[in-house]
């Protein structure tokens, strides 16, 4: 495996590549690798001929009161993992190397990045998509692949693709979970014992929405209503939000049952935030796919 610090070494050994015709997979992570952006990789690895990893954890993606300086960082760890994942290159850009003095542009997505995470983390969706649009720029990868845990993100970044006329396939690749449930996250590691047995909540919240549905519930206000119930009476979990959404646009769903509906939720466990989301659809709906979007 390769490691690259500078754009510039990382774009030469690429030229080379893509000369010799070879499919370019990538996958931009934040560090703290576990099995779920390992799955990704694994995506990749089996669709692309050369696959590249960055790690950068983002400081314009977190707001100023956020975790960014306490963020898990584990170099050694994620070199050996993605090392033996089978990863050609890894790109490990230094803050400087991103955003070098007099650094002033922004990229806004405008709609989808507003509710939900957007209207609790206000400049979260701007450093997303900014860093996403250069390390797409930096990268040109065929296909670049993204979590559905963080379904807002790629619906962000699926936007900016295509507005930006990005040549890239972007990919969505499901969530995965620990034994239990819970959806794997580099924050997981934050939960004390009670929080992570509490925290299996989250998902129960998903499959109770989901098994909600298929038994006929139609209104999402008592859903929610319901699915609030539930995480009050779990002391250690403190609710953020939990909304039925369409999986498009983000808007809220007044009546379940006619299509595809996306649960999501913010729910904090002591200081630890977590997210997940599902896709539901009542009897009959083909059940829902992860996304991909084509380049243009
Ligand atoms: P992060 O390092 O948290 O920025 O995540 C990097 C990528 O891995 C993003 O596209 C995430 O959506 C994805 N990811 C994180 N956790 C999971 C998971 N449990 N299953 C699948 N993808 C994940």
């Amino acid at each position: 495996m390769r490691t690259f610090e500078q754009i510039s070494n990382l774009r030469t050994y690429l030229r080379g590549l893509r000369q010799e015709r070879k499919t370019v997979g990538f996958v931009p992570t934040m560090g703290a690798l576990h099995a779920g952006h390992l799955s990704l990789v694994q995506r990749a690895r089996g669709e692309c001929d050369v696959v590249v990893v960055s790690i950068f954890v983002n400081p314009t993606q977190f707001g100023p009161k956020e975790d960014y300086s306490k963020y898990p960082r584990d170099m050694p760890r994620d070199m050996q993992l993605t090392s033996n994942a089978g990863v050609d290159a890894l790109f490990l850009p230094t803050s400087e190397e991103i955003y070098p003095a007099g650094f002033q542009t922004w990229v806004e997505v405008t709609e989808v990045s507003k509710p939900l995470e957007g209207a609790l983390r206000p400049e979260h969706y701007r450093g997303v998509a900014t860093v996403v649009t250069k390390l797409l720029n930096i990268v040109q990868p065929d296909i670049a692949y993204f979590g559905q845990k963080d379904y807002q993100q790629f619906l962000v970044v699926e936007r900016l693709a295509r507005d930006l006329n990005m040549p890239a396939t972007i990919q969505m690749v499901p969530t995965l979970r620990e034994s239990d449930g819970l959806a794997m996250s580099s924050r997981n590691v934050y939960l004390s014992e009670e929080e992570r047995s509490a925290a299996t909540l989250l998902s129960r919240l998903l499959s109770t929405a989901g098994q909600r549905v298929l038994a006929g519930v139609t209104s999402a206000q008592t859903l929610r209503a319901e699915l609030e119930a539930l995480v009050s009476a779990e002391p250690l979990a403190t609710l953020e939000y939990i909304e039925l959404v369409h999986p498009d646009t983000l808007k809220p769903i007044q009546t379940l049952g006619e299509g595809v509906t996306l649960v999501v939720a913010a729910v904090r466990f002591g200081k630890t935030r977590l997210i997940d989301n599902a896709l539901i659809a009542p009897e009959g709906v083909a059940p829902p796919r992860p996304r991909v979007s084509k380049g243009v």
